[in-house]
């Protein structure tokens, strides 16, 4: 073995993300909680994500392993069966991702309610990450969609 220089720490794709999300952009809220999407039928951590063409806020992924479909937080909400849709696909080509959500929370008051969402995609082939889509939140209770990833 000849140690390739630099990379003696082994970063997680979803630690790429994280870091990504966390990175302060003079044009976005802060982002305070990061979560990975998780299939909760069979703990895959690959997904192809589908977006509503119209609609912003409007995710599904859909677990490479097993075929199950889960929303991104309060996407189910916006999701129109018969509306057009678009698959998420990186400047390479491929359509396979690791997704996060970063969650912007309210700073200034008591609760932990979301302001804003930001989903991230880290493509499997060539590692390129980007926010594929955002929406605001601004509705309260809405702690809870920090599970709903
Ligand atoms: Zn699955
Ligand atoms: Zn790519």
């Amino acid at each position: 073995m000849s140690g390739s220089a630099g990379t003696a720490a082994h970063t997680s794709a979803y630690e790429e993300l994280q870091e990504f999300l966390l990175r302060p952009e003079d044009d976005a809220y802060p982002v305070h909680e990061v979560r990975e999407c998780v299939c909760k039928a069979c703990g895959g951590r690959a997904f192809s994500v589908t977006v509503m063409a119209e609609e912003e806020g409007s995710v599904r992924r859909t677990c490479l392993a097993c075929g199950v479909h889960g929303f991104i937080a309060d996407s189910e909400d916006f999701w129109d069966d018969e509306g057009e849709v678009e698959v998420c696909g990186c400047t390479c080509g491929h359509e396979e991702f690791t997704a996060a959500v970063g969650f912007s929370l309210y700073e200034d008051d008591e609760t932990d309610d979301v302001r804003w969402i930001y989903v991230a995609l880290r493509c499997q082939a060539c590692a390129e990450i980007g926010v594929y889509d955002d929406w605001k939140v601004g509705y309260g209770p809405s702690g809870m969609l920090l599970d709903q990833v």
